[in-house]
């Protein structure tokens, strides 16, 4: 039989890679909480048009990449290529922006997009999203830069660079916009195929194209910089001012955009020379008009995204590797003594600790060097002498000191062995 393998672009994260995404989970976890963020759970697929209008047409992301498919029932499904779309269509739909009030939510989990395979680019890749809702004060953009800024410090990543650009408002953007297709259009013949078309759909994103002889060309573009309105330089300059209060290092680079209308004001990136081609570990900006635009009440909101296949890539050439041993690996053999050892497995899980069983009746040496490759504190051995007796034997394996003691007595004297085990570590 032929084994069916897994589609292009998908992973499986093995047993042996968990405990590193538990560990940058957790991490994320406990720091959102401590900054007063609530977890929210969308679904994985949503209606094609929140997407259309919540992402844009005239992004690679909808006009390329999506996963798009008829159900059953005749309607046009997506799988979420990002977060933000379905959790701000859940937000609306939920009422849970109440005037005034400030909204605070983070989601961790899947997002699929048809792009081409490679290094940190997958087609099903995953996703730490955290978004604020409801306040336009550029504090507000500060607390989430921090969050983000704070999050990959904490896991080690100290040499990490930002990006920082001001989008201004619609309004500002209509003028640098009509600047752009006045400086690109005598240069069009020279343009990529895409950045030719989006001279008339979404010029912003001239800006971010990747073929070189566009980029060439884009580098002499008028600098939105010089567009913004006082409102919009008074926005960045604060959160400017904020970020280097708070001692986080940014550049400027106002080649950075994020072309929809929908898009205001502040937008960053976090990246990393160790990642190759794709460096952006984290995207993120302020979305003043989306809310409204996907039908729910005139709320600003900024909000970003952390990649966790790359995350993870940079964690691992740190040699990051969180293991979480066993505490007790339980050797028996016969009959009897195999099943005092499956009682005496239980009840220490019952009392809190982490507990493998040998299951493979094999010889006491083979079943001791898998205690030792177990990374467990302590191996508890039962043979048919203990099961006579009603004892049990204990193996430090950090030292190799053995005692003897009676299975009920051990079982009284949880708290102290728990006590030995942190000890042995
Ligand atoms: P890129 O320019 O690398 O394609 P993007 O602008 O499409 O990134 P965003 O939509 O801003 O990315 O998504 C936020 C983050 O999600 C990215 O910075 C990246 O870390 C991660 N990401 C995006 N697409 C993929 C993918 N196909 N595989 C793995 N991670 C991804
Ligand atoms: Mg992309």
């Amino acid at each position: 039989m032929t084994m069916i393998q897994a589609l292009r672009g998908t992973r499986d994260i093995l047993p042996d890679e968990t405990p590193l995404w538990q560990w940058v989970e957790s991490t994320a976890r406990n720091l959102l909480f401590r900054a007063a963020y609530r977890e929210i759970r969308p679904p994985l697929f949503e209606q094609t048009s929140l997407f259309e209008r919540g992402i844009g047409e005239a992004t690679d992301v909808v006009g390329k990449e999506m996963y798009t498919f008829e159900d059953r029932g005749g309607r046009s499904v997506t799988l979420r290529p990002e977060i933000t779309a379905g959790l701000v269509r859940a937000v609306n739909e939920n009422k849970l922006t109440a005037q005034g009030s400030v909204l605070r939510l983070w989601h961790v989990g899947p997002a699929f997009r048809y792009e081409r395979p490679q290094a940190g680019r997958q087609r099903q890749f995953h996703q730490l999203d955290v978004e604020l809702l409801g306040s336009n004060d550029p504090r507000a953009d500060a607390e989430v830069i921090a969050i983000a800024t704070n999050l990959l410090q904490t896991l080690g990543l100290t040499s990490l660079t930002m990006d920082l650009n001001s989008v201004g408002n619609g309004k500002d953007r209509q003028r640098y916009r009509d600047a752009l297709v006045a400086f690109f259009t005598p240069h069009k013949a020279d343009l990529d195929a895409d950045s030719q078309t989006r001279l008339d759909k979404n010029p912003l994103r001239i800006l971010d194209s990747k073929d070189e002889k566009t980029q060439a060309i884009a580098k002499e573009a008028p600098s939105l910089l010089d567009y913004l309105s006082d409102d919009s330089q008074r926005h960045f300059d604060k959160v400017q001012q904020y970020l280097t209060d708070l001692g986080i290092g940014y550049q400027v680079n106002p080649r950075l955009v994020r072309g929809l209308d929908y898009y205001t004001h502040t937008a960053f990136e976090i990246q990393s020379a160790d990642l190759g081609a794709q460096a952006t570990v984290c995207g993120g900006g302020r979305y003043d008009g989306l809310i409204a635009q996907l039908g729910g009440p005139e709320t600003p909101a900024i909000g970003w995204a952390i990649g966790l296949e790359r995350l993870t890539l940079l964690l691992k050439q740190l040699a990051t590797n969180p293991t979480t041993p066993m505490d007790v690996y339980v050797v028996s053999r016969g009959e009897a003594a195999e099943g005092d050892a499956l009682k005496m497995a239980q009840a220490l899980r019952k009392a809190g600790l982490a507990v493998e069983m040998d299951l493979s009746g094999s010889a006491f040496g083979k079943q001791f060097k898998r205690a030792d490759r177990s990374g467990a504190a302590l191996c508890l051995i039962l043979g048919d002498s203990e099961a006579a007796q009603k004892t049990v034997q204990l193996k430090w394996l950090n030292t190799g000191e053995q005692t003897e003691l009676g299975q009920d007595a051990l079982l009284d004297s949880i708290d102290e062995l728990r006590q030995n085990i942190q000890a042995a570590r």
